[in-house]
C-alpha cells in the first residue's frame, strides 16, 4: 500500500522501518519545526499541507491508500485535519499513540490541568520550576513571577524566554540517574509536564516522586470521535496486514 505516515515522533520513525519491512511504500511527513530532525529511512516530505483541504488534495494526487497518524499526542490540529481530509478523500486512517502516563505510580496525586494557562496559574510563587512542556509552549509561562525557572528544550533555534530563566538544550531519552541529578542540582520543587506518555522521558516522573517534587501534568487533548487508535508500531503493522 501507499502509506502516508504523519510523523515527528520516535514511534513514527520506528513504525516507518516496520512498514517498509512489511512491503509498504511509505512517505513520512514532518512539520518542519525541528532544525535537524532525525529522519526515518524512507521518502520524507517536510512542511504543512495547507489545512485539511490541502491534505485531502495531497492524498488524491499521490494516490495514498492509507494514512497513519503517528504524530505527538499534543499535536491536535494535524490529527483533526487528517481525520477531516481522510473523510473527504475516502482514505482510511489509523492512529498510533503511546499510552498515557495516567496509570503510573502516583499519577492520582499529580496536579492534573487542562492546558498551559491553568498549569502556569498552578505554580506557586516560591516554587523552583522545571518546565518540560516543549519550546513552543514556553510563552505561556513567561508571566511566572521572578523565580527560578529551568526550561528543558530539544532545540534552541529561535527560542525566546525571560532573561532570568535557565535553558537546558537536551534531547531524550533520559535515564533515572540523569533526572535525579537534574532535580537535585537545581533543587527543583515543581515539575511541569505534558502527558506525552512513553518511556523516553518518563524517568523524570519517578525522580520527582522520589524527591517529593510536585508534578503539574497537562492532560491530553481529546481525539476526534471514531478515530481508531493503537499503541505500538507492531500492532499497527498487524492491523494494516
Ligand atoms: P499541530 O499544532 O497539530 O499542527 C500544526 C500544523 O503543522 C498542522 O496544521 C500542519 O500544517 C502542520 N503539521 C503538523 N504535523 C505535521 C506533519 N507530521 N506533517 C506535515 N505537516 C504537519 O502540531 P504541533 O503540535 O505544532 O507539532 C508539530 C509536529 O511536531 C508534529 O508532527 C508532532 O508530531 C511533532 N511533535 C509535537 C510535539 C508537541 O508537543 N506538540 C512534541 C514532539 C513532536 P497544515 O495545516 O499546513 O497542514
Amino acid at each position: 500500500m501507499r502509506v502516508l505516515l504523519l510523523g515527528g515522533t520516535t514511534e513514527a520513525r520506528e513504525l516507518a522501518h516496520q512498514l517498509i519491512a512489511a512491503g509498504h511504500d511509505v512517505t513520512s511527513s514532518l512539520a518542519g519545526r525541528v532544525s535537524a530532525p532525525r529522519l526515518p529511512d524512507c521518502t520524507v516530505r517536510i512542511g504543512g499541507f495547507g489545512g485539511a483541504d490541502g491534505l485531502a488534495s495531497y492524498l488524491a494526487t499521490e494516490r495514498i491508500d492509507q494514512v497513519v497518524d503517528a504524530t505527538h499526542p499534543f499535536a491536535a490540529q494535524i490529527t483533526r485535519h487528517a481525520v477531516q481530509a481522510c473523510e473527504r478523500a475516502g482514505v482510511p486512517i489509523v492512529r498510533l499513540s503511546r499510552p498515557s502516563w495516567d496509570n503510573r505510580d502516583g499519577a492520582a496525586s499529580w496536579t492534573w490541568v487542562a492546558d498551559h494557562t491553568e498549569a502556569a496559574a498552578t505554580v506557586r510563587p516560591d516554587a523552583r520550576v522545571l518546565l518540560t512542556v516543549g519550546r513552543l509552549e514556553l510563552a505561556h509561562y513567561a508571566s511566572l513571577p521572578n523565580q527560578t525557572v529551568i526550561a528543558r528544550v530539544a532545540d534552541l533555534a529561535d527560542l525566546r524566554v525571560p532573561e532570568h530563566w535557565e535553558v537546558i538544550e537536551s534531547r531524550g531519552p533520559f535515564s533515572l540517574t540523569h533526572e535525579r541529578e537534574l532535580l537535585a542540582s537545581h533543587r527543583i520543587t515543581t515539575l511541569v509536564s505534558k502527558d506525552a506518555g512513553g518511556d523516553a522521558t518518563s524517568a523524570k516522573l519517578d525522580a520527582a516522586r522520589e524527591r517529593g517534587v510536585q508534578i503539574v501534568m497537562i492532560a491530553r487533548p481529546a481525539l476526534p470521535a471514531g478515530l481508531i487508535q493503537v499503541s505500538t508500531p507492531e500492532e499497527l503493522v498487524r492491523r494494516l496486514a
